[in-house]
């Protein structure tokens, strides 16, 4: 059962990316990413994710947010002076506002002296939003669909590139351009990971512009053959949803690693991997990880 012990954090290396943490459907999601500065899911809060400036909150569920207000004190009790840039859904910021307040509260910190951290509500969009203390990178969010409101996150390399029109240009007088006032540079941004919480099935289809990331980390909390209507009743993830998305997607999936995560506690850590093993496309499976 050591698999359900949720400090005993998981590492895989991904292309050299180390992402670290735990998932287990009720009993806590969280995963860091420390090369790029940033976290998903709170469900616990080990010591690593404190120097982690960029919290992203799926949703409210308390398997993935029950620690958020952990990391915002604990930080703040160990002396970090940076404030940490917490991103949420905005339909669930100001509940998540009142939570703290009220556990500030229950502690005796008087009403008037109780603090909330530095939160961002974030709307599905196509813009992408800068991270506070990583101006490499974007971020953009989108809808999927659970029993609440829940978004997943693209993260993005963003650079300034020089516009293919003056591709071969030499330096003097691109200088001249741009002194003229002509924006010789377009902004490009490259997917790097997307991240999903809790989902159904068909969220892998409907945002099928998750699979342009190099890696996609996403839900499969029921994995038996006959526990299909048990997922979609739950609005999870069944594994035979994304057997049949990356089917239905082919040649349109660019993703190199596809990390599962969020089993339920019902299997065992062998029964898991057989599971996935058998139930992903052949063409697919050098691909799946599992976050176990
Ligand atoms: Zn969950
Ligand atoms: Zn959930």
């Amino acid at each position: 059962m050591d698999h359900l012990n949720a400090l005993r954090q998981v590492s895989l290396d991904l292309d050299g990316l180390i992402v670290a943490g735990f998932s287990i459907s009720g009993l806590a999601t969280y995963l860091q990413i420390p090369a790029l500065d940033v976290c998903f899911d709170l469900g616990e809060c080990p010591l690593s994710a404190l120097p982690i400036n960029h919290v992203f909150l799926t949703h409210a569920h308390g398997d993935h947010a029950r620690c958020l207000p952990r990391h915002w004190q604990l930080r703040r009790m160990l002396g970090n002076p940076r404030a940490a840039a917490y991103f949420l859904p905005e339909v669930i910021r100001a509940g998540c506002e009142g939570w703290i307040r009220a556990e500030a509260q229950f502690e005796g910190v008087p009403e008037d002296g109780a603090l909330t951290p530095a939160f961002h509500g974030l709307v599905a969009s196509e813009a992408l939003v800068a991270l506070p203390h990583r101006p490499d990178l974007r971020v953009r969010a989108f809808d999927v669909r659970h029993s609440v409101p829940s978004l997943g996150y693209t993260i993005l390399a963003h650079k300034r590139k020089l516009r293919a029109e003056y591709a071969g240009v030499p330096g003097p007088e691109l200088a001249a351009l741009r002194k003229r006032g002509v924006d010789v540079q377009v902004d490009v941004d490259d997917p790097l990971v997307t991240f999903i919480g809790d989902c159904v099935g068909a969220s892998l289809v409907e945002q099928a512009h998750i699979w342009a990331s190099p890696i996609v980390i996403i839900e499969a909390t029921f994995l038996e053959p006959g526990e299909e209507a048990l997922a979609a009743k739950k609005m999870h993830t069944h594994l035979a949803d994304i057997a049949a998305a990356l089917d239905h997607l082919g040649d349109r999936v660019a993703t190199r690693h596809i990390v599962l995560k969020h089993f339920s506690m019902r299997y065992a850590r062998e029964q898991v991997l057989a599971l996935v093993a058998a139930g992903i496309p052949a063409a697919f499976r050098d691909r799946i990880r599992v976050l176990l």
